[in-house]
């Protein structure tokens, strides 16, 4: 099956079988993502998923895990969902695990019936884009929910049985707010109980509406040295979880389990920001022509001092 757009799963869905069955994401206003903004979002016809299932089948596929794409396929009508679990079911009895993105409001419009029937089904893991546990900062970038609303519907999820993995981004609350913002998500992350914490820390993409922010001057964006601090103290926060955090702007990757492997990764980070101390502040800025920082740029306009 030819897929359209950018494959987009958390890194421990490598292994899945990853089975579209829409196109883009249907919410797609958040400030700072690129994902699908050139895509018109669809929901893929049932027989297109069906073929797709069964030419794996028929190359002796068994997956354990299905992930179903794209952004948030959540979204979907509880019935369209339905509909598929009993395919994915039919076509591979072994397979007990289906994990997708969710949006709270995602969660929001189906009934507690329905999110059981879901996990009967074989729905046992939503991941779900938390971003930041700052109520001002979720409503600027224009997430669907602000803090009570995720912690209600997360509570319902795991209700019937659904686990909840968190996405996070460092830097999201801008220059100045790294520490504020690793305190707020640490505490809604230990009240919200995810089984893992992923961190794309931000990155600034020239074509998302959050740089026409950058350039007018309503956001100003922390340096990188800025967002390897939030994340150690994150990394020191955190109660019990699994943590994976990417720095990708300075390749930079730090995993473990919280709290066994809280000392070691530490360390990662403290060495991290030696690296950064006595240069110049380093900004996760790309462009899809280039792909490099654009930092003198910044200076230009004088977005940073
Ligand atoms: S819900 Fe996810 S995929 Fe959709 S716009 Fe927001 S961050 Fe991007």
């Amino acid at each position: 099956m030819e897929y359209e757009g950018q494959i987009c799963r958390a890194p421990m869905e490598r292994g899945a079988f990853m089975l579209p069955v829409s196109v883009g994401c249907c919410y797609n206003r958040c400030k700072f993502c690129t994902l699908f903004k050139h895509l018109s979002y669809r929901i893929l016809p049932i027989s297109q998923v069906e073929a797709e299932l069964h030419r794996v089948r028929d190359m002796g596929g068994n997956p354990k895990t299905v992930f179903l794409g794209d952004g948030s396929a959540f979204q979907l009508p509880y019935d369209h969902l339905v509909e598929i679990l009993t395919r994915i079911r039919a076509c591979f009895p072994e397979c007990r695990r289906v994990h997708m993105d969710a949006t709270v409001t995602s969660i929001a419009q189906k009934s507690d019936a329905q999110l059981k029937e879901l996990a009967d089904l074989g729905v046992k893991r939503l991941y779900l884009g938390v971003e930041t546990g700052l109520d001002d900062v979720l409503a600027f970038m224009d997430k669907d929910h602000n803090s009570a609303e995720a912690k209600a519907q997360i509570a319902r999820i795991q209700a019937v049985g659904i686990e909840y993995a968190a996405h996070i981004m460092t830097g999201i609350a801008g220059a100045g707010r790294g520490e504020e913002n690793a305190r707020a998500t640490a505490a809604f992350l230990n009240e919200t109980k995810p089984v893992s914490v992923t961190n794309f820390s931000l990155f600034l993409h020239t074509e998302a509406p959050l740089y026409r922010c950058v350039e007018a001057g309503t956001f100003r964006p922390a340096d990188e040295a800025e967002n390897l601090q939030e994340a150690r103290l994150l990394t020191e926060l955190l109660e019990d979880t699994v943590l994976d955090s990417f720095h990708d702007f300075v390749l930079l990757r730090i995993r473990g389990s919280l709290p066994k492997d809280r000392q070691r990764m530490l360390k990662q980070f403290d060495e991290a920001i030696a690296k950064q101390q006595g240069k110049e502040p380093v900004y996760s800025i790309v462009c899809t022509t280039c792909g490099q920082a654009e930092m003198r740029d910044l200076v230009q306009e004088g977005v940073r001092s």
